[in-house]
């Protein structure tokens, strides 16, 4: 048997830019949703648009602190707004 859940650092591509971040997970850099913005996001927004989407459907904006207020102002306004989860609970509750 094999275990399954080692972690992959066989595809360490270098990349461009300074390396700042909060110890390294290994994971692909996660943006903020907002325009413009490239800050790592720290909150992720579900929302449905109930027009294009059915009940149970989930679109996901991701934001960082900074512009969390802002977009799920955005979608609260169209009523839109499910939920708003930070970044790692939502990692947590969609991996296997
Ligand atoms: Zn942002």
């Amino acid at each position: 048997m094999n275990s399954p859940d080692t972690n992959r650092d066989t595809n360490s591509v270098p990349k461009p830019g300074p390396a700042s971040g909060t110890g390294g997970a290994g994971d692909a850099a996660v943006i903020c949703s907002a325009k413009g913005c490239r800050a790592a996001a720290v909150w992720v927004l579900a929302w449905n648009n109930p027009k294009l989407h059915t009940p149970e459907r989930r679109k996901t904006w991701l934001a960082c602190e900074e512009h969390r207020e802002h977009l799920s102002n955005f979608l609260a306004l169209r009523g839109f707004l499910k939920d708003v989860v930070p970044l790692a609970e939502w990692e947590a509750a969609n991996r296997p």
